[in-house]
């Protein structure tokens, strides 16, 4: 039996695993599966599009599925990107990390420091025959006026996380995990994975 995690999205993938690690389970990727399908994100909130792709993972290979549903809230901009983030910049060629940090520092042009934003971070867990788990995560932070570093992804080099001085993309990626959204959303997530894990061994004699 295998754990799913419902991305496409690499940066996501490499971050879920290393959180997951020690689990016990076998995470593989949705393209790993050989199943194939785009899964349409157009609940309004990050908790119905993560249980949306956990669910539909799910169903489509009859395995456990974690979907991860992600983005950034700037408060200058009422909460935008929000559930948009991928597509901030637009779909297609222009659906990129640079297009879409482009896209918010022009958006931001002229609002004074501190821009305070937050990474919100949805995890669900669904499983064939048990009702989906959601489990939410947050990191708050400040948008800053030009990207510095190399790690993470998406908007991480415009990240600022006031307490460590740092931006997202200037942490090694153990530090991200410790204080990201996605590390707060699996500390919620990991009892359910520990019981899931338990109840995938193969049972003894
Ligand atoms: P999703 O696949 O619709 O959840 O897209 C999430 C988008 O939000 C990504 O493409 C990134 O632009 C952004 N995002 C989510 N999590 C992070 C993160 O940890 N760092 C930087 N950007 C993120």
């Amino acid at each position: 039996m295998k754990l799913v995690f419902a991305t496409q999205n690499r940066g996501k993938l490499v971050e879920l695993r290393a959180l997951v690690v020690d689990l016990g389970l076998t995470v593989i990727s949705f393209e790993e599966t050989g199943f194939r399908g785009e899964i349409v994100e157009d609940a309004a909130t990050f908790a119905g599009n993560a249980r949306k792709k956990a669910e539909e993972v799910s169903q489509l290979t009859g395995w456990p599925a974690l979907g991860d549903d992600s983005g950034l809230e700037v408060d200058a901009l009422g909460g935008a990107p929000g559930v948009l983030s991928a597509r901030f910049a637009g779909a297609g060629a222009a659906r990129s990390d640079e297009a879409n940090n482009r896209k918010l520092l022009s958006a931001l042009a002229g609002i004074a420091s501190p821009r305070t934003a937050r990474f919100r971070c949805a995890l669900a867990l669904a499983r064939p025959g048990a009702p989906t788990v959601v489990e939410e995560g947050v990191c708050e932070g400040e948008i800053l006026d030009a990207p510095r570093g190399s790690g993470g992804f998406g908007y991480d080099p415009l990240f600022l996380v006031p307490s460590l001085g740092r931006t997202m993309a200037e942490l090694p990626a153990e530090e991200k995990n410790r204080i990201s959204h996605r590390g707060h959303a699996m500390a919620r997530m990991r009892p359910h994975l520990g019981r899931l894990a338990k109840a995938l061994q193969p049972q003894a004699g």
